[in-house]
C-alpha cells in the first residue's frame, strides 16, 4: 500500500505512485487546503509550476484519514485557501448541470453531487467565519469539524461528481504567471468572483462578503497581480480557454476579450 501524508502536492504524488505501481492507496491530508484528497484525480503541473493536466485514476483512494487536530494545526492561510476551493464547488456544479456538461469522469452531474455541492456552500456561509476565528485561537470546535468535512469531503464529492467550470479554468490559467504566488484555493476564489459576475449570479454579493470576512482574494491586486500587463492578461485568457472541458461546463458564454475585462473588473 502507498500512504501519502501531507498537503495537496504530496497527495497528488502519492496518487500517481499508487496508480503506476498498481497498489492500494491511503491518503492522510495534513491540511484542509484543497478538495482533492478523496478524489480519483491527480493534478499534474509542469516543472515551472504551470498547470499541465488532470490524471484520471482508475479509482478513488482506498482510505482517507483526516485527524482534526493535525489539520487544525496547519497554517491558517492553507485552511482559508481550502474554503476558496470549496466555495466554488456549488457554482461550478450548478453551471455544469445548466450547461448539460460533464463531471470529472465524463458523466452527467447527478443529484447527489449537486446536494453535496450545495451543502458545501451552506456550510461555509454558516461556519466559515466562526471556524476561522476558532482556528486563529488555536482551538477546534464543531464549526472547525464541519469546515474540515466541507473542504475535504463535501467539496471533493461535489467537484468530482458535479463538474468544474470557469472558476477552476481561471485558477489553472493563472498558474502560467510565475509571479502569481496564490495558493490554488485563493486563485479559485478569484475565479469564482469572475464566474459569478459573468453569470450575473444573485449570490455574488454574499460570496464577495464571505471572501472579505475570511480573507480570500477577489481582485487581481489582492492576488498580487495589480501590475499585470495587457499581454500577460491575454496569455492568461488563452491558458484559461485551454481548459476545454471546464469551459464547456460554463453556462454563460464568454469570449477571451470579455474574460480579460471581467478579470480586471473583479
Ligand atoms: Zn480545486
Amino acid at each position: 500500500m502507498v500512504v501519502g501524508i501531507g498537503g495537496g502536492k504530496m497527495l497528488d504524488i502519492a496518487k500517481v505512485v499508487a496508480f503506476y505501481a498498481e497498489l492500494p492507496l491511503c491518503v492522510c491530508p495534513t491540511a484542509a487546503s484543497m478538495d482533492g484528497p478523496c478524489s480519483a484525480i491527480s493534478v499534474l503541473y509542469h516543472e515551472d509550476g504551470s498547470f499541465d493536466r488532470y490524471l484520471m485514476l482508475e479509482k478513488n483512494p482506498d482510505l482517507v484519514v483526516v485527524d482534526t487536530n493535525v489539520v487544525a494545526a496547519a497554517p491558517l492561510r492553507m485552511t482559508v485557501a481550502g474554503m476558496g476551493d470549496a466555495l466554488a464547488t456549488y457554482f461550478e456544479a450548478r453551471s455544469c448541470a445548466a450547461a448539460h456538461g460533464t463531471n470529472e469522469h465524463g458523466g452527467a452531474p447527478g443529484h447527489l453531487a449537486l446536494v453535496a455541492a450545495r451543502a458545501c456552500y451552506d456550510t461555509l456561509i454558516e461556519c466559515g467565519v466562526a471556524a476561522k476565528r476558532d482556528l486563529k485561537k488555536g482551538r477546534t470546535s464543531p464549526a472547525v469539524e464541519r469546515l474540515i468535512e466541507c473542504n475535504i469531503l463535501l467539496s471533493g464529492v461535489g467537484f468530482e461528481s458535479g463538474g468544474l467550470a470557469l472558476a477552476h479554468a481561471i485558477a489553472n490559467g493563472l498558474t502560467i504567471l510565475p509571479e502569481c504566488k496564490a495558493m490554488h484555493g485563493e486563485a479559485v476564489a478569484f475565479g469564482l468572483v469572475v464566474q459569478l459576475r459573468l453569470e450575473r449570479a444573485p449570490e455574488l454579493d454574499q460570496v464577495l462578503e464571505f471572501c472579505q470576512r475570511v480573507g480570500l482574494p477577489t481582485t487581481l491586486a489582492e492576488l498580487g497581480l495589480g501590475e499585470i500587463s495587457d499581454t500577460d492578461l491575454r496569455d492568461v485568457a488563452n491558458a484559461v480557454f485551454r481548459n476545454e472541458r471546464n469551459m464547456a461546463n460554463e453556462q454563460a458564454k464568454v469570449t477571451k476579450q470579455k474574460l480579460v475585462q471581467l478579470m480586471c473588473e473583479a
